[in-house]
């Protein structure tokens, strides 16, 4: 079966790399940067939007586990709430039955000696983290990757998809799969798919490599953070990045930077941070905030398109990959996809 995958960032690159495993033939086309290289790369269950959100993000962690690919399973901690909502936030999730262990200063000092240490933390002891575009590069292995050629649109014949139209000329294919971030609403809508996004940009830092400092990864008041395996600490640029509602940036990049690296130097005092890089992205997120996976529109037509990408490609690749090759969901995986088809906002 011949399957075009628009889109190469984490969620076209998983989906391609179970594909391949299933025997498909698999192109991948990418235009250029998405939001996975500016992603902060933290695979969690531990933010949640409801219940069935919460099973889809625990089973992206188990997923990720599965898929054995090279993922940094460090662990977090977090303090970002205090008095009864930090309370209420581990009542919540044990009562989901996740991992939660509640840590003070002392352990927090051991465990992270270079860290301001508050008094007490949650740890998320099966959450990890992904460096984004280095692992979505090692899935791609195998596939046809074309980059830096846009799809301009999807063509059918009669109900059914024949392939996807580039400046460079037609890709035949049996099934197009729409993985191409915040730009998935331009090319669904010809075919009467009806996907509205918010707007929602973000940004990320990245410092100079330090020396290895920090364990887990964090998400303290105001601040997540967390150090990658050549020394760089991320930083996401919004002083409350899971709940982060902007829908413009207006402060120049070297403005955020000394905001976000004050924020830091608070966390760790004695570390010698200065920025080298900063990333704009606008994360794909659907207007109901959450993921969109399954087929829509003509037959042979999937859409995978998310926030949270990171933490949920696996588990999309898992529960898309099956229908994609005409095969069945087992009652437990289309129970955890059903409230996220793709063609739900039509009536919308
Ligand atoms: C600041 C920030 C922090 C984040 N932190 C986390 C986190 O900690 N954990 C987490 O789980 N998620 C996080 N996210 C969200 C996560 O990064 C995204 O959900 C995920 O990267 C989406 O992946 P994707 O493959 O769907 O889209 P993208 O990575 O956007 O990839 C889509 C690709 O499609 C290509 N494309 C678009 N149009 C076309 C076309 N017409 N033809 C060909 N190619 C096209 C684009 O060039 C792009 O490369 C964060 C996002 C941001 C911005």
């Amino acid at each position: 079966m011949k399957v075009v995958i628009i889109g190469g960032g984490i969620i076209g690159a998983a989906l391609a790399h179970r594909l391949i495993r299933d025997g498909a033939d698999v192109t991948v086309l990418d235009a250029g940067l998405g939001a996975t290289a500016a992603s902060f790369g933290w695979i969690n269950a531990s933010f949640f939007l409801d219940d069935d959100h919460f099973r889809l993000r625990a089973e992206g962690i188990a997923a990720w586990r599965r898929l054995g690919v090279e993922i940094a399973w460090s662990g977090c901690l977090c303090w970002e709430e205090s008095g009864d909502a930090f309370d209420a936030q581990a009542a919540a999730l044990r009562a989901l039955g996740y991992p939660v262990k509640e840590v003070d200063a002392d352990w927090i000092r051991r465990a992270e000696p270079h860290l301001r240490a508050p008094d007490r933390a949650l740890r998320f002891a099966q959450e990890g983290v992904a460096a984004p575009s280095a692992v979505a590069c090692d899935m791609l292995c195998g596939a046809k990757v074309v980059r830096g050629l846009a799809v301009t649109h999807i063509t059918e014949t009669s109900g059914r998809i024949t392939g996807v139209a580039t400046r460079a000329g037609h890709i035949a294919a049996d099934r197009v799969i729409v993985a191409a971030g915040t730009a998935s609403t331009g090319l669904l809508a010809p075919l009467g798919v009806h996907l509205p996004m918010l707007e929602r940009p973000g940004a990320m830092m990245r410092t100079r490599a330090l020396p290895s400092m920090l364990a887990h990864v964090m998400a303290a008041p105001g601040q997540e953070l967390r150090q990658d395996a050549q020394g760089h600490v991320w930083a996401p640029m919004a002083a409350q990045h899971q709940g982060d509602a902007r829908t413009s940036i207006d402060t120049p990049p070297d403005v955020l930077a000394q905001e976000t690296l004050a924020r830091l130097r608070a966390l760790l005092p004695g570390a010698a941070l200065e920025w080298e890089e900063v990333l704009f992205a606008h994360r794909p997120v659907p207007q109901d905030g959450r993921p969109v996976i399954g087929p829509c529109g003509p037959s042979g037509l999937f859409a995978a398109v998310m926030h949270s990408g990171v933490t949920l490609a696996a588990i999309t690749a898992e529960t898309l990959v099956p229908q994609v090759m005409n095969g069945a969901l087992s009652n437990t995986q289309a129970a955890l996809v059903a409230p996220y088809g793709a063609d739900r906002f039509q009536s919308g």
